[in-house]
């Protein structure tokens, strides 16, 4: 077999929305695929070409869609699987070594590559200030691939040991209440005054960004769109900035 007939998955971030960041090598991995996997709004962004495939798939079939793409690259096909922000934070990046732990021992001999992005975290803070100056906590609180119970535990116990801290997947519809009690376990482990902002839509056209305290918090502030950041104690505004000292006592 020839060089050019060895397969690959490269596994890319996109960043939160905006193309001017998605990193160079990110678009050179896109220009050179013959196949781009991933969930629906995410493949949306890549441009259709001759001689490259899009394979757009719903949510939730994150490991299905990691083992086709560990397949075509077993049949020589040079693979892009797409995700948001960075794969490696709450993505496909997990999904495809999980694949390929279940997988044929030959997918082990694969090209595999996982190409870094901005994360949606480390956006929003951009757009913030610096709220992740000091030590923090990034959370995932959808309870899809983990217990409720397990959520509530590490909020209580990051906020306790005074953690700034990252929300991804903050609230869905079908587990309204969900963030509701994350607000009341945040209030009592972090105190009311402390300072959370809601960034949504980070880097897009439609981006709106609120800072309020956990006193004033509802739950409506956030969405599935929403990049929850809680700051620590000496989390402060200074003007239109949000920032957390480098230092703490
Ligand atoms: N891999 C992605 C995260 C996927 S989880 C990353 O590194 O960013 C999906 C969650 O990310 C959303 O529910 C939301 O909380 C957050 N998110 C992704 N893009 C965002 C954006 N542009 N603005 C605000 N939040 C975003």
């Amino acid at each position: 077999m020839t060089r050019e007939q060895t397969g690959s998955v490269v596994i890319a971030g996109l960043g939160p929305g905006d193309d001017t960041l998605i990193t160079k090598e990110v678009r050179i991995a896109l220009d050179r695929a013959t196949d781009v996997v991933g969930y629906i709004p995410y493949v949306k962004r890549i441009a259709p070409r001759d001689g490259l495939t899009l394979h757009a798939s719903d949510n939730r079939v994150e490991v299905d869609r990691a083992s086709h793409a560990l397949q075509m690259a077993a049949a020589g096909k040079q693979v892009v699987v797409v995700s948001s922000g960075d794969p490696g934070v709450f993505a496909m990046a997990s999904a495809v070594f999980e694949a390929l732990e279940k997988g044929p021992k030959d997918w082990l001999d694969l090209e595999i590559r996982v190409l870094p992005g901005i994360t949606a975290m480390l956006a929003a803070a951009a757009q913030l200030g610096a709220p992740l100056g000091h030590d923090f906590a990034a959370i995932n609180l959808s309870d899809n691939l983990k217990p409720w119970d397990l959520i509530e535990k590490r909020l209580q116990l990051a906020g306790e040991a005074g953690f700034a801290m990252a929300f991804y997947n903050p609230r869905s519809k079908s587990r309204p209440h969900q963030f509701a009690r994350a607000l009341e376990i945040l209030r009592a482990a972090c105190g009311p005054q402390t300072l959370i902002s809601f960034a949504r839509d980070v880097t897009k056209p439609t981006q709106s960004i609120t800072t309020v305290t956990l006193a004033e918090a509802t739950p409506e502030m956030a969405d599935m769109r929403t990049m929850v950041i809680v700051g620590n104690r000496d989390t402060r505004r200074i003007g239109r900035h949000v920032y957390t000292p480098r230092y703490a006592e």
